[in-house]
């Protein structure tokens, strides 16, 4: 079953110098609790495509349906993970995690409860009540996916997470992010511009063309996860 469905989706973004053709004609199907990667270049417009999934920009032409529904604004059910953590300064770990389900008006009690779990399970149980400028960048990150994934959405959309980490800590997180959607297999679409991180995550990749906007191949990876 598809979960996103892209359908001829260009994007065209007016800027002071002239419009700039982000997306020129994408078509492709995120099946339901598929991860699923999308490659490229720089500038080739894998951030776009995944605002627009996230419903955070409009597409200029064609369609995008996630769960059948069309996107008017950011759907429901959804996670958002950037390559700069989002965090407070001000607020501690554990209350930087729990400001969507703020947002949401969940009960509160009970989504701590779910935010202490989540936060012991990604290493950062000692950690919940310190200060984002306390934590290494792999610790923030690690919080940023704490903080996305507190309201079990039903898809996590990632934007090279740990683009600014060094490699071992990418790797270590690579390995952490595999294991934990083996065990809740949410649709997951993440952005690298890493070959060796697509392959080793994804089912399947898109390769996305240097030029502006357009897949050049969608490949399968048929690879044994650790
Ligand atoms: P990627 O994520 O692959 O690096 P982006 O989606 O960020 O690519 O950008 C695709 C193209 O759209 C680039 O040429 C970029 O400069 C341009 N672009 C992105 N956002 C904007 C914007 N808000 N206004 C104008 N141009 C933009
Ligand atoms: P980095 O992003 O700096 O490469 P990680 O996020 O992988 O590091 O963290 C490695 C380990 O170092 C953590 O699990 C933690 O035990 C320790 N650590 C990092 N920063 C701190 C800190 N500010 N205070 C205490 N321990 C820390």
């Amino acid at each position: 079953v598809a979960c996103v469905e892209i359908r001829a989706a260009g994007k065209t973004y007016s800027s002071a110098r002239g419009p700039v053709v982000a997306l020129a004609d994408v078509s492709m199907d995120v099946a339901e609790g598929e991860f699923f990667s999308l490659l490229g270049p720089s500038g080739c417009g894998k951030s776009t495509l995944l605002k627009c999934i996230a419903g955070l920009e409009g597409t200029s032409t064609g369609a995008i349906r996630v769960r059948g529904q069309g996107l008017a604004g950011p759907p429901k059910g959804l996670g958002m993970v950037f390559q700069r953590d989002v965090l407070l300064d001000w607020r501690t770990i554990l209350e930087n995690v729990l400001i969507t389900a703020e947002f949401q008006g969940l009960p509160k009690a009970e989504m701590t409860v779910r935010a202490r779990a989540l936060l012991e399970r990604f290493g950062l149980g000692a950690f919940q009540d310190r200060h984002p400028w306390e934590l290494s960048g792999g610790m923030r990150q690690r919080a940023s996916i704490c903080r996305a994934l507190l309201c079990e959405p039903e898809i996590l959309l990632m934007d090279e997470p740990f683009g600014a980490l060094d490699a071992m800590t990418r790797d270590d997180l690579n390995v952490e992010l595999t294991r934990i959607w083996q065990s809740a297999r949410r649709t997951v679409v993440f952005v690298t511009h890493s070959i060796a991180e697509a392959v080793f995550l994804s089912d399947r990749v898109a390769m996305m063309s240097p030029g502006p906007g357009r897949i050049v191949e969608i490949v399968p990876i048929d690879l044994p996860r650790p």
